[in-house]
């Protein structure tokens, strides 16, 4: 027994061990020649993955929750109306940020599973104007994808702001930010961009910074305000040294390694495998007859599954027995039905023998604890689906 552990849930992932390499060595300064480089390569790169060739990029000590943070604090003003598009746990999260800066908040929640209409949205932006709107590219709670391209399009036609919290889907689900015409796409380092937490990830688009830029009252947060951090990320570019606040020189070196790893494999590429992995293994839960917790396939997150427990299993008997196999999962997190499914994260390095090894563990578990399944089941599923791709 190796004793090591398999992490399978939505953050932190597996990272690689090359990325794991770079925050062991010896740390350097800020102002270093050869850092300034791989800090200013790293915001070259995160256009790459974002898609955002006219973007500005931002990297943050800090979380996802810091990065939607900034995006509030810069560009919304107290009195400003904002609608909000849920699907889960991270959409109202928005709710609360826009709340703390005086924001007249609309929320359009989805029923659990589901995400709000196309038309329900329209009938929103028609109705009165809001500054910006909040969407949640996959919702972690519920595994639930939103197609952002279709809601940035009527954000446009109704000249408003468009962020996407992609915390769980920048390079591991389809973005365009330039093409789709998204103003700010957010994420955080330790999800699919595969780097261990502690960065927050932002890209802004030219009109968001006008927006901010034309502010009528100051930014009312200190350390998220773009007038702090704008010069420094500039001067990284321009391979010029800057300080404001000491950024972490280890993460940094770790998210270049694989915002490199990710470059070499190919966006498209990379998105292609979260794709055809995500599929083979909702295949391998079908096998099971288990129920996903998206109410329809055309919903599901290529990321991440969320899956309810079958009748007469508990989830804590069943992540005990997922731990004594070495794979560890994640137990639900909306609050008002947390205890009946669990989340398993398959993004990032995430490979075929990773998901084998879940069903494997998956199907011993549900038979030692007497849900009726004839074994190898999900494998054979699984195994199908990724032989004839
Ligand atoms: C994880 C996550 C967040 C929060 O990120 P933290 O790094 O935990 O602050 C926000 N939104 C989504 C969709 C997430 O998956």
């Amino acid at each position: 027994m190796k004793g090591r552990k398999l992490l399978m849930i939505p953050g932190p992932i597996e990272f690689e061990p090359d990325v794991l390499q770079a925050m062991g060595i010896a740390t350097n300064s800020h102002v270093a020649p050869d850092f300034i480089e791989t800090f200013g390569n790293s915001l070259e790169l995160m256009r790459t993955v974002w898609k955002s060739p006219k973007g500005q990029p931002f990297i943050i000590s800090g979380t996802g929750t810091l990065a939607m943070d900034m995006a509030i604090s810069n560009l919304i003003e107290s009195g400003d109306s904002v609608l909000v598009i849920s699907s889960g746990y991270f959409g109202i999260r928005f709710k609360s940020i826009l709340e703390c800066y005086g924001a007249e908040v609309t929320v359009l929640e989805a029923p659990t599973g589901d995400v709000v209409s196309l038309d329900t949205i329209e009938e929103a932006l028609k109705s009165k104007h809001y500054k910006a709107l909040t969407m949640t590219h996959v919702d972690t709670s519920t595994g639930v994808l939103v197609d952002p391209k279709p809601i940035a399009h009527l954000a446009k036609k109704y000249n408003t702001l468009s962020i996407l919290d992609g915390v769980c889907s920048v390079a591991g689900e389809e973005i365009n930010q330039d093409d789709w015409s998204i103003d700010i796409v957010l994420t955080a380092s330790q999800k699919a961009i595969g780097v261990p937490p502690g960065l927050a990830l932002l890209m802004a688009s030219e009109k968001a910074i006008q927006v901010w830029e034309n502010r009528k009252t100051p930014v009312g947060n200190y350390y998220a305000n773009w007038k702090n951090w704008l010069p420094i990320m500039k001067a990284y570019e321009e391979r010029r040294p800057s300080y404001f606040g000491t950024p972490p020189v280890n993460l940094i070196v770790a998210l270049e390694v694989s915002l490199k790893i990710i470059c070499k494999e190919g966006i498209n590429k990379r998105i292609k495998r979260h794709r055809y992995l995500a599929e083979a293994f909702r295949l391998g839960i079908e096998a099971l007859h288990l129920k996903m917790l998206p109410v329809s396939n055309a919903l599901a997150a290529h990321t991440l599954s969320a899956i309810y427990y079958p009748e007469g299993v508990d989830g804590a008997s069943f992540s005990a027995k997922m731990n004594a196999s070495d794979i560890i999962i994640a137990g639900g997190l909306l609050a008002d039905i947390k205890s009946t499914y669990f989340r398993i994260g398959h993004m990032g390095s995430v490979s075929p023998n990773d998901l084998l090894a879940v069903l494997g563990a998956l199907e011993r578990a549900l038979i030692e604890l007497g849900y009726p399944i004839e074994s190898g089941k999900s494998l054979h599923a699984f195994q199908n689906a990724i032989i004839t791709n």
